[in-house]
C-alpha cells in the first residue's frame, strides 16, 4: 500500500435504523393515502433533509396539535409522546398516526410497569429531549430525569428499596454505564432494565466509531445538532482515540481545513440520516483525494418494522376487492 495513500474508513452500520426508516415510510404512505397536507407533529426524525424533503412533498410540521385543523391528519414523530398529547389529539377529533419507534414504545412500556408496581423511576437522558419528554410522561409523579453524573447527588426517592433506573435510547453506552455506577453507589438495591434501553442501533453505530477511531486523523459523522444518536457518535469516536471529529448536516459543511494533512478520515452518519448523504460526503471527499474506501464492519444489521397499525388497517384492501 502507498504509504501516502489518501483514505477513508466507512463506518458499517451507519445511517439509517428501522425506527427511522419506519417512521418516514409512514410519513411517505400517508402522503399517498390521504393527500397532502399531512400534519406531524414534531420533527418525524431529528435530521434536515428528511424535514426539508417531506416539507417540499407537502408535509405541514407543527409543535402541537392545537395547530392541527380540527378532524385532519396527524402523525407523531419516531420519539413517542406523553400520553396526553393522545388525549389532546382525540379532543380536536385528530386521526393519529403513531410512529413512535416500537423500541422507545418498549421502554413506555417499562415505566407503566414499574410505576404500577410502586417504584420511583431515575430516567437516564437528556432534560428537554422530545424523548425524555415522551417517556418521562407515562409516569410524572414517580420519574426524575437524571441528565449529568453529578444530577445523581441530587436524585431523592421515597425508598432505596424500590428504585429503578431506565433511559433514553440514544445515549452513549459507556457515559450510562458510569451514570448507572454512581446512582448504585447511592441505592445499592438499584434495579436494571429488563433489557437495553439503549437501542441496537445507538450501540451498533457506537461500536463501529470505537472500532475505527484509533485508525482516523479526522472522523466526520453525518447527522443534525439537535440528534442525540449522532451528537454521541461526535463524541465517542474523540473518546476513542480520533485525532478530531466534526457533525456536519451536508457535505459542503465539512471545512477543508478540519483535513490538514489527515491521510485517513472516518465517515460515518446518525441514525436519522439517509443514505444519499453519506454518499455525498463520500463524494466530497474523493475530489479531495480520498479515494480509497475501506469499510469497517462490527455488526450487520437485518431489523425491519412494520408500519404502524393505524396505517396498515388503511393500507388493507376492503373484503371482497381484488388488491
Ligand atoms: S435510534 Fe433506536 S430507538 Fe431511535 S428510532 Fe432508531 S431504532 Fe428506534
Amino acid at each position: 500500500m502507498d504509504i501516502g495513500e489518501k483514505k477513508v474508513l466507512l463506518a458499517n452500520p451507519r445511517g439509517y435504523c428501522a425506527g427511522v426508516e419506519r417512521a418516514v415510510q409512514t410519513v411517505e404512505k400517508a402522503l399517498e393515502l390521504y393527500g397532502p397536507p399531512i400534519y406531524v407533529r414534531k420533527e418525524i426524525v431529528h435530521n434536515r433533509h428528511v424535514v426539508q424533503a417531506l416539507t417540499a412533498k407537502g408535509v405541514r410540521f407543527v409543535e402541537e396539535n392545537e395547530e392541527v385543523p380540527e378532524g385532519a391528519t396527524v402523525i407523531f414523530s419516531a420519539h413517542g409522546v406523553a400520553p396526553d398529547v393522545h388525549t389532546s389529539a382525540a379532543a380536536r377529533s385528530l386521526r393519529v398516526i403513531d410512529a413512535t419507534c416500537p423500541l422507545v414504545t418498549k421502554v413506555h412500556n417499562e415505566v407503566r410497569r414499574f410505576a404500577a408496581e410502586g417504584y420511583d423511576i431515575l430516567l437516564i437522558g437528556h432534560q428537554g429531549h422530545e424523548e425524555v419528554l415522551g417517556t418521562a410522561g407515562e409516569a410524572p409523579a414517580q420519574i426524575q430525569v437524571v441528565d449529568t453524573p453529578e444530577d445523581v447527588d441530587s436524585v431523592t426517592v421515597r425508598d432505596p428499596e424500590r428504585v429503578v433506573w431506565l433511559s433514553q435510547t440514544t445515549l452513549s453506552v459507556d457515559e450510562t454505564q458510569q451514570t448507572v455506577g454512581r446512582l448504585r453507589a447511592r441505592f445499592p438495591a438499584l434495579k436494571s432494565p429488563p433489557s437495553d434501553d439503549i437501542c441496537y442501533a445507538t450501540q451498533n453505530r457506537q461500536e463501529a466509531v470505537k472500532a475505527m477511531a484509533p485508525a482516523c486523523d479526522v472522523i466526520i459523522v453525518v447527522g443534525s445538532p439537535n440528534s442525540s444518536n449522532s451528537q454521541r457518535l461526535r463524541e465517542v469516536a474523540l473518546e476513542a482515540g480520533a485525532g478530531a471529529a466534526y457533525l456536519v448536516d451536508f457535505a459542503h459543511e465539512i471545512a477543508e481545513e478540519w483535513l490538514g494533512d489527515a491521510r485517513t478520515v472516518g465517515l460515518t452518519a446518525g441514525a436519522s440520516v439517509p443514505n444519499e448523504l453519506v454518499e455525498d460526503a463520500l463524494g466530497w471527499l474523493r475530489e479531495r483525494g480520498f479515494s480509497t474506501v475501506e469499510p469497517v464492519t462490527t455488526a450487520v444489521e437485518n431489523i425491519v418494522f412494520a408500519l404502524p397499525q393505524e396505517l396498515r388497517a388503511a393500507l388493507r384492501p376492503a373484503p371482497g376487492r381484488d388488491s
